[in-house]
């Protein structure tokens, strides 16, 4: 079986040799016979074929858990300074070879390239801002209840993490958990999805190229995803496990990771509402909107899921709203559009449905029009209420389903309606009103006049079953890192 990337591939990279086609065990790359390809999502053609980690056999997984736990044991023993250093230099070469990292993005995952360029950034700013926090893991002492006794409390590295995440932001999804378990002197085996493992290895890449020690950061790929993740959740030698994914794959894994009490974190599903008040600035409002919805073609777990506008309102609302789409163009990512394709044919099909479904309940087509393959460019929908299964499920796609509401309270009851709570997004001028409905809506995090939410020094994670733990800031380190009480008692002279 070939490995070799196409020759389209090649031709737009500068530096080719970032593609990698085979896990990284160890600091090497591991190559077999069994292969599965990756696909353009925007014409299914076949960038490369990567060669599997593991089909039946689990050997290759075992290898990558037994090389993290030897190399953890040194990269502990390793300063934060000298952690921050090799950070800091696999930092560096991610902003060097930004382009070509954007490109490879682009091409197996298809949002357009200024949206992988930004994405490259994102995911380079949780390294930057993990190395720093890296020298930064404080411990405590406390007043003791004897006079010739202390009370310390230190951060330890929990020691082997593992990680899976999913395909909509390939880098920034892997970067975000790697940056805060190696900083806090972890290693880590992950696994990224079989459909973008080309942004993932390459992090790895730049890593080794970096001089980040062999085994502290594993990748492993392949479309086994179901046999491996039950390696990485039930493994003795791994002692954290941190997912983002759907919420039904995440239940099944933290069931899993119960058999040997593994400290978890989860990043789930969303379903964000986006509730536009009567005295909101309507423009502002709708710009956040068309930010917040059609940001890599509606793939994002804070994608605004319901939008919920005022009455008094809302007609005003949907025209602007609607004028902004129509300057949205669709196609290929690499063509510089705003909504390059999804994922794949299923995905689309499924959000053309959910749109469907909507429409014979109710709901009316105010822009846009259902077309078929893994283009689908916006759609506005109107009439929409959360009974309808589109305002229940996360849709996934360029599609904007708009209801109506008529006073403060129906918006916030609307809008915790949900079993999810990721990202939620307002719209309003009146301080009293940003102040109540702030506290009142049940979310991780809240946009008050902003659209776009994510950040390096922002504490990311949901609530409900969006899951738990939080991802950057300064309580990122804290689900890499265990507390250690350390109680002593000493002689007086
Ligand atoms: P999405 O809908 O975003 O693809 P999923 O939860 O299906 O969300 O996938 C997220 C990640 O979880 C992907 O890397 C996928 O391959 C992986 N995955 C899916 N099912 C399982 C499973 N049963 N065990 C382990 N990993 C899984």
């Amino acid at each position: 079986m070939s490995t070799t990337i196409s020759a389209k591939m090649s031709e737009l990279l500068k530096d080719p040799s970032l593609v990698k086609t085979g896990s990284l065990i160890n600091g090497d790359w591991h190559s077999s016979d069994a292969t599965f390809d990756v696909l353009n999502p925007y014409d299914q053609e076949v960038l490369v074929s990567v060669s599997e980690v593991a089909k039946d056999d689990m050997s290759q997984v075992e290898k990558a858990i037994a090389s993290a736990k030897r190399a953890q044991q040194e990269w502990q023993q390793k300063t934060a300074y000298e952690r921050y250093d090799l950070m800091m230099a696999w930092f560096d070469l991610m902003i060097q070879h930004k382009e070509d990292l954007a490109i490879i993005m682009t091409l197996e995952q298809g949002k357009p390239l200024k949206e992988s360029r930004g994405e490259i950034e994102y995911g380079a700013s949780y390294v930057k801002w993990f190395a720093e926090e890296s020298k930064r893991i404080y411990g405590d002492t406390i007043p003791a209840l004897a006079s010739n006794q202390t009370i310390k409390v230190i951060k330890e590295p929990v020691g082997v993490v593992a990680a899976i995440t999913p395909w909509n932001f390939p880098n920034s999804m892997l970067a975000r958990k790697i940056a805060p378990a190696i900083a806090a002197g972890n290693s880590i085996v992950a696994r990224p999805t079989e459909l973008t493992p080309l942004s993932a290895l390459v992090l790895g890449e730049l890593a080794n190229r970096a001089g980040i020690p062999k085994g502290v950061i594993n990748i492993l790929v392949g479309s086994n995803a179901k046999e491996v993740g039950k390696v990485l959740t039930t493994h003795e030698d791994v002692d954290k496990f941190s997912f983002t994914g759907s919420t039904n794959v995440g239940k099944l894994l933290m069931e899993q990771c119960a058999s040997t009490v593994k400290k978890v974190s989860f990043e789930l599903g969303g379903n964000a509402p986006f509730i536009v008040f009567e005295d909101a600035d309507i423009d502002a409002a709708v710009d956040g909107a068309i930010k917040a919805k059609f940001r890599n073609a509606g793939q994002t777990c804070v994608c605004v899921n319901r939008i919920m506008v005022h009455s008094s309102v809302h007609d005003e609302f949907v025209e602007k709203f609607v004028e902004k789409v129509k300057l949205l163009d669709v196609g290929n990512g690499l063509d510089n559009v705003d909504i390059g394709p999804l994922i794949h044919p299923k995905a689309a099909d499924d959000v053309r449905e959910l749109v469907r479904e909507a429409t014979e309940q109710g709901a009316t087509i105010k822009y846009g029009q259902l077309l078929s393959g893994t283009i689908q460019s916006p759609i506005v929908i109107t009439d929409v209420n959360n009974e309808m299964q589109i305002a229940k499920t996360e849709i996934f796609g360029p599609v904007a389903a708009i209801q109506r509401f008529e006073t403060e309270k129906q918006a916030v009851l609307l809008a915790n309606d949900t079993p999810f709570g990721l990202a939620s997004y307002f719209y309003s001028q009146n301080a009293s009103r940003i102040e109540r409905v702030s506290r009142g809506l049940k979310y991780g995090i809240v946009g008050v006049n902003e659209g776009l939410i994510s950040n390096a020094a922002a504490p990311f994670g949901g609530v409900k079953q969006s899951g738990f733990g939080r991802e950057g800031s300064l309580y990122g380190l804290d689900d890499y890192l265990n507390m250690k009480y350390i109680c002593t008692t000493y002689e007086m002279s």
